[in-house]
């Protein structure tokens, strides 16, 4: 709650130091020591502080990203070669899901669109089409992220200089530490002010609730007008100072734990341009590959699992020999009941956490961040603000959710009690309504500006095992020929691309080596 402030947002403070705490300073110290545009020519340099725990430290992992990080990245103005060499990073075209829809499946989960439109009719349509006309190639075909992740090949679509060409779309595979670093070091050049310590206690104002000061253990005291919260899963504000709730996903997300382990690629081979999720007994594990590294996890049940079978079976699945210590980490899948309560808003894992099976939760900062910029006024906070910022959130998250049960929902396994679980446990409507309409004529409507495209539920639900059962009837209206056409020179253009496009480990070297480790 919270009624509106209107009091001036001339101090910003961010709690918390990790890839959320970092990500916010680096935005927000765009507007940092810059005047207030406010009411009535008010003119006050907005002061940015960050303060974190060396001590506390940050959670260690999410190193998988996704294409719109991309493009936060490249509006702070960061030169990708530079940050890629600084991070230890790899290029991203998709994740590959292994023993999902059954023992011995794999599929790639792509970046980029299956082929394109016809006529407004989506491609996917046009190739279960010609597939009941007896075309046997399969969909990965037209897909050009797909193929150069199967044949381990990477280029940027500004190497091949072909409007005629698609595009290639990706992401990156970073070290969460070392970006962290990297940001910190942009957002203190450009005014945002760092605080070693640990937060003690919370003060509120006695009228209005608000947050007003934070105290250090120190008894310094850092006072502000509006405070982004990434303290991690502790909330340190949003839950344990203003009691906002937290709605728990674990009866569709029952995954709990996690046991997350770094290691060489013994064989000395180039890093995949790709995620890998391996499904497991009782859960998954993911496999990061960075330049000098590869990250390594295992997700999994606490109810079917556990921590020592869990970091057995992770181990005995890694390419190589262990770097560090096990990092086991604990977590409950759900959301905060409110995202913005008061003048705290919550960033990062202090506003939620699904599952990192899709690499969303740096998307939702991102997400978060332009969010809070967009809205953000200097005069002061308003009730209208945070209702706009909660009820946009929620739908973001649930349109995610719904994308990660389909995951688990999905499949034919029966080999476990974890699996049985999944497979037979009610799903929210939403999400049934999407898995009939795509078994009836592999129809998808992207509903409130969700993150996922066409192609990535057509390639997950063909991936886990649900056919189409037909498709657009405007398909049909498309004469044969110019379809045949379309389609043979999408694939000999995705087969032409990949032919002449260098490794990705090649690529690496030459665009942006890391230095070693
Ligand atoms: C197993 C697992 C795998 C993941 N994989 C991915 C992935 O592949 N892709 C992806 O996008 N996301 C992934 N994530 C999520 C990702 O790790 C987080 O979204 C991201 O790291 C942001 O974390 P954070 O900054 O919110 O929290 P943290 O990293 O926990 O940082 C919290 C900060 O708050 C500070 N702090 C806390 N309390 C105090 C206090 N009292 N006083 C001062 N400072 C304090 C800490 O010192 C720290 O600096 C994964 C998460 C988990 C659990």
């Amino acid at each position: 709650m919270g009624s509106d402030t209107g009091k001036a947002i001339e101090r910003i403070v961010i709690v918390g130091g990790g890839t959320a705490g970092w990500m916010a300073a680096a935005a927000l110290s765009r507007i940092s020591g810059k005047e207030g545009a406010g009411k009535g020519g008010r003119k006050s340099p907005v002061a940015i502080e960050l303060v974190e725990s060396e001590a506390i430290g940050t959670v260690g992992v999410g190193e998988a990203t996704i294409p719109p990080f991309v493009d936060f990245n490249t509006l702070l103005d960061i030169d990708e070669r530079e940050m890629l060499s600084a991070v230890q990073g790899t290029f991203k075209l998709g994740i590959q899901f292994v023993n999902w829809g059954n023992l011995g499946d794999s599929y790639i989960h792509p970046f980029g669109n299956y082929g394109y439109e016809v006529d407004g009719v989506s491609f996917h349509h046009l190739w279960h089409r010609n597939r009941m006309r007896g075309d046997k190639r399969p969909i990965q075909v037209f897909n050009l992220e797909t193929m150069a992740a199967h044949f381990g090949k990477f280029a940027r679509t500004e190497d091949y200089k072909r409007d005629d060409m698609p595009p290639m779309n990706y992401a990156y595979h970073i070290d969460a530490g070392a970006y962290a670093r990297f940001l910190r070091a942009y957002a203190e050049k450009r005014g945002v002010t760092r605080r070693e310590g640990r937060v003690a206690e919370v003060r509120r104002d006695g009228e209005s609730g608000d947050v007003a000061a934070l105290v250090l253990e120190d008894g310094s005291t850092i006072a502000g007008d509006l405070f982004v919260d990434c303290s991690g899963f502790r909330g340190l504000l949003i839950e344990q100072a203003l009691e906002t709730g937290y709605e728990e996903w674990t009866h569709w997300l029952p995954c709990d734990r996690a046991v997350a382990l770094p290691c060489k690629r013994d064989d000395g081979s180039p890093p995949p341009p790709f995620t890998r999720a391996t499904a497991h007994r009782a859960g998954w594990q993911w496999q990061v590959p960075l330049q000098h590294r590869n990250g390594n996890g295992h997700v999994y049940a606490s109810a079917h699992m556990e921590d020592a079978e869990a970091h057995d079976i992770l181990v005995a699945n890694m390419a190589g020999k262990p770097t560090a210590d096990p990092n086991f980490l604990r977590f409950v899948t759900g959301r905060r009941r409110k995202f913005w309560n008061h003048n705290v808003v919550a960033l990062g894992l202090a506003a939620g956490f699904m599952e990192p099976l899709e690499s969303t939760s740096i998307h939702l900062i991102n997400t978060g961040i332009n969010k809070l910029v967009a809205l953000l006024s200097l005069d002061g906070i308003t009730e209208t603000q945070r209702s706009a910022f909660n009820r946009l959130t929620n739908k973001e998250y649930e349109r995610i959710r719904d994308f990660l049960i389909l995951h688990y929902h999905a499949t034919a396994r029966d080999d476990s009690e974890f699996w049985n679980y999944c497979r037979t446990m009610s799903v929210p409507d939403s999400l049934t309504e999407k898995m009939e309409l795509f078994r009836a004529n592999g129809q998808i409507f992207r509903e409130d500006d969700e993150l996922f495209t066409e192609t990535s539920w057509a390639a997950v639900m063909m991936g886990q095992g649900i056919a189409m059962g037909g498709h657009n009837v405007m398909a049909h209206g498309i004469a044969d020929q110019g379809v045949a056409k379309e389609v043979d020179g999408i694939e000999q253009s995705i087969r032409f691309l990949v032919e002449h496009m260098p490794g990705h480990g090649e690529y690496l070297q030459r665009y942006c080596p890391a230095p070693p480790a």
